[in-house]
């Protein structure tokens, strides 16, 4: 058996296209253009490229994007400082502040002065309770592209046995809310688990979100199941240089699965767009509109 290969790459782009066309008409009916700021403290090239690339695709959905690229020993007063100027600042729907911070800033403390409204990490606690309750909510973009992803492969998720592996508030809790939301039935693993093997091969639906390289092997898998490796992780490749793997086994999940994304091309594409699907739905909800349909 050969799974399907789930091209998060190309589900991102048609994303990214739907969500130009929405925020267009937002531009045109109510004189509204999406922005996002980013905020950059320091120069980790990774997230230097990443923060690149977040611009890129904004600037391209017919959004504003607005850099602030502050040096490596800034104060944690005056990034508040900034954070509370973007806050008030009306042509601002999105902000998003890139981690890591610098070792003298309060991450927390950092995050949580982001108004709820424009935290479009849906990092904030006001977030993750709407998203817990089921209320209106910025939901963090890994998780909604990890779901749309399995939505993709299959037309309903409701009453499937979905297991996360990883349980961060960044990615495997609000991802086990979205399933749960979705009318899965949810098993969240972690390091403390036991058996982990035996609970991954009851899913349907295998969410791998650990940083682990390729822990999860071919006999970790229900045969047929969707599998969506949200991992990312450096290892030692040909001739010095490192090459990208995720926490799946891929090879191995290939022969076993149904469907399988790869890394890169899967869920990492699905993170940006989902950062501009969540600028698109700030702006709509700080004027009052329904959510946008993309
Ligand atoms: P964290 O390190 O915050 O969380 C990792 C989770 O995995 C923890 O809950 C931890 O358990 C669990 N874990 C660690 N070791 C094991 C183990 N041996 N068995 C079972 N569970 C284990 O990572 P993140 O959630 O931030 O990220 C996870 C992965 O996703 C990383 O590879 C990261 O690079 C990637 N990522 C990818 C993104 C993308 O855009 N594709 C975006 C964000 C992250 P415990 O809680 O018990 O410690």
């Amino acid at each position: 058996m050969t799974a399907t290969i789930i091209d998060g790459k190309a589900i991102a782009q048609e994303l990214r296209g739907n969500i130009a066309i929405a925020a267009a008409k937002l531009t045109k009916e109510h004189g509204i253009v999406p922005g996002l700021a980013v905020v950059l403290v320091g120069s980790d090239p990774a997230s230097e490229v990443y923060v690149k690339s977040k611009s890129k695709a904004v600037t391209e959905a017919g959004m504003k994007s607005f850099d602030h690229k502050l040096p490596a020993d800034t104060s944690q007063a005056d990034l508040l400082k900034l954070i509370e100027q973007l806050n008030a600042d009306k042509t601002v729907h999105g902000i998003l502040v890139q981690l890591p911070l610098p070792s003298q800033i309060d991450s927390t403390l950092v995050l949580n002065s982001v108004d709820p409204g424009k935290d479009v990490d849906g990092f904030h606690p006001v977030n993750a309770g709407r998203l817990a309750t089921g209320q209106r909510a910025l939901v963090p973009c890994t998780p909604v592209g990890s779901v749309i992803l399995a939505k993709k492969m299959h037309a309903s998720l409701s009453g499937m046995d979905a297991v996360v592996i990883g349980r961060s508030n960044i990615v495997g809790k609000p991802l086990a809310q979205l399933l749960l939301a979705e009318n899965c039935t949810v098993t969240v693993a972690h390091s403390k688990t036991k058996d982990l093997k035996d609970v991954c091969r009851r899913a349907d639906l295998l969410f791998a979100a650990v940083g682990r390289p390729e822990m999860v092997r071919g006999d970790w898998i229900k045969p047929g199941a969707t599998v969506i490796d949200v991992g990312i992780n450096r290892v030692p490749g040909e001739g010095g240089k490192t090459r990208l793997v995720g926490d799946v086994n891929f090879k191995e999940a290939l022969e076993v699965a149904g469907a399988v994304t790869p890394v890169p091309g899967g869920v990492g594409p699905m993170t940006i767009a989902c950062v501009i699907l969540n600028t698109l739905r700030a702006a709509c909800a700080s004027a009052g509109l329904p959510e946008p349909k993309v």
